[in-house]
């Protein structure tokens, strides 16, 4: 017998509703890539103690699935945390284009973001946003590990929203 939307009653429908779960496959990838962000080890200067802060056990980012990798090739996430200076500059480069798609970049603190107190220096880059595309800035000099897993958290919202639009979020 074929079943048809227009015999159901209300209650029918309210229950089929709250059985039933829609996605897409985009949705479904964006949400266990949000939820397994493996974050590059990549300090560059102060803001790094508070990015290592972040993988002890007061602050624990291992139960958001995020675990810190040692190699490009096995992380989707840049942390930048610290001074960028020019003569890094290559190197972040190199490491980001090492990185396997999707990829994403959080720049950690004010000199990441935007050079901080060294931004009249003729040695630092002002923001790494310059040679990489940032997709969360966190400002603070330095910003403590809870800013950092806010900024981690934040970044999830944005994966698992592209996904679902399709549309990419600058
Ligand atoms: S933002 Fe402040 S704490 Fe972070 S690297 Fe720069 S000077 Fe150090």
């Amino acid at each position: 017998m074929e079943l048809k939307l227009d015999d159901l009653t209300p209650a029918e429908m309210e229950e089929m509703r709250q059985s039933i779960f829609l996605s897409t496959l985009e949705q479904i990838k964006g949400w266990a890539r949000s939820n397994s962000l493996w974050p590059m080890t990549f300090g560059l200067a102060c803001c790094a103690i508070e990015m290592m802060g972040v993988g002890s056990s007061h602050y624990d980012l291992d139960r958001f699935g995020s675990f810190f990798r040692t190699s490009p090739r096995q992380s989707d996430v840049m942390i930048v945390s610290g001074t960028v200076t020019k003569k890094m500059a290559p190197i972040i480069s190199r490491l980001y284009d090492q990185m396997p798609e999707p990829k994403w970049v959080i720049a950690m603190g004010s000199c990441a973001t935007a050079g901080g107190p060294y931004v009249n220096s003729y040695s630092v880059v002002k923001g790494v946003d310059q040679i990489v595309p940032v997709d969360v800035y966190i400002p603070g000099c330095p910003p403590n590990p809870a800013a950092l897993i806010y900024g981690i958290n934040k970044l999830k919202e944005k994966i698992r929203y592209e996904a679902k639009t399709g549309k990419r979020v600058i």
